[in-house]
């Protein structure tokens, strides 16, 4: 990637705005000056176009620095303690499992769910206190897949997973292979799954969604089953409350989560 910067008057700015789009700039920033005056800096991420532009413009040419952007999305991601019995780490490291915990190794991929947000810590939680062996259990909305490797882990069977986002359900596919474990995934939502099969949903959306499918988790649910909902805030109570009714209530930070 490459810059143009140059110093300019309102009367000008326009123009050379223009002018570097016109050579194919990948964006610029504007910086106000004092006196009126206004610093532009252009982005190329072709060289010859850079120094055409400079050379035309008498703009400061220069070479940027390269940002690993998934080198520090990577590093942004570290082992984390969740629950009693979870221990999530990312997959291209090796730490070793604390004793007396799970692991769960992931690659989100561009699917949301790495352990860290407190949704899916409170879901966690949740799941380590109702799952009993044999329990069967579906994910709504799997993202990386995290929860239903979770629940198959604490011995849950058969455990279903799905979400509508195709990019979520491939990355969930690799993490749950390499977790080793048995998880019937799918492409969809609620409607796909028989009536009265689940004993326990999981599902970390958002309010609304989750509001939305009220009916649905009353149709798929097995008599006695229950549902660990979240992916809102503490502020979301009223509207939890006015479809669904809440037999837990947690929290951590902003963020709830309910048992119905
Ligand atoms: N379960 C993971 C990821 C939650 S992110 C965790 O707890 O960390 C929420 C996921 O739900 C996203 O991947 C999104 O694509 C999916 N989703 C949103 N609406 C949905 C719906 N109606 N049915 C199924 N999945 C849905």
């Amino acid at each position: 990637m490459y810059s143009v910067s140059l110093e300019c008057s309102t009367a000008e700015k326009d123009f050379l705005i223009s002018l570097f789009w016109e050579h194919g700039t990948a964006g610029l920033v504007e910086r106000d000056l004092p006196g009126g005056r206004t610093e532009l800096r252009a982005f190329f991420e072709d060289e010859p176009a850079a120094l055409a532009i400079a050379a035309r413009t008498g703009g400061e040419w220069r070479k940027e620095e390269e940002y690993d952007w998934v080198a520090a999305t990577r590093d942004s991601f570290q082992p984390i303690l969740a629950g009693q019995r979870f221990f999530i780490v990312p997959s291209w490291r090796n730490d070793p499992t604390p004793s007396g915990r799970l692991r769960i190794e992931l690659d989100p991929g561009r699917a949301f769910g790495t352990g860290s947000h407190e949704t899916t810590q409170l879901c966690l939680e949740a799941l380590e206190r109702l799952v009993k062996p044999g329990t069967s259990v579906l994910d709504l909305g799997t993202g990386s897949g995290i929860l239903a490797i979770a629940a198959a882990l604490l011995g849950a069977k058969p455990v279903w997973a799905c979400d509508i986002d195709a990019d979520a359900v491939e990355v969930a596919r690799e993490n749950i292979a390499r977790a080793g474990v048995a998880v019937h995934r799918f492409a969809g939502s609620a409607r796909s799954v028989r009536p009265g099969s689940v004993g326990l949903v999981v599902a970390n959306i958002n309010a609304t969604t989750i509001t939305n499918l009220a009916q649905e988790l009353a149709r798929l649910l097995a008599p006695g089953g229950g549902a660990v909902l979240s992916g809102f805030l503490v502020t979301d109570r009223e509207t939890i409350e006015s479809t669904l009714a809440l037999r837990e209530w947690h929290t951590k930070g902003d963020w709830a989560c309910v048992v119905v």
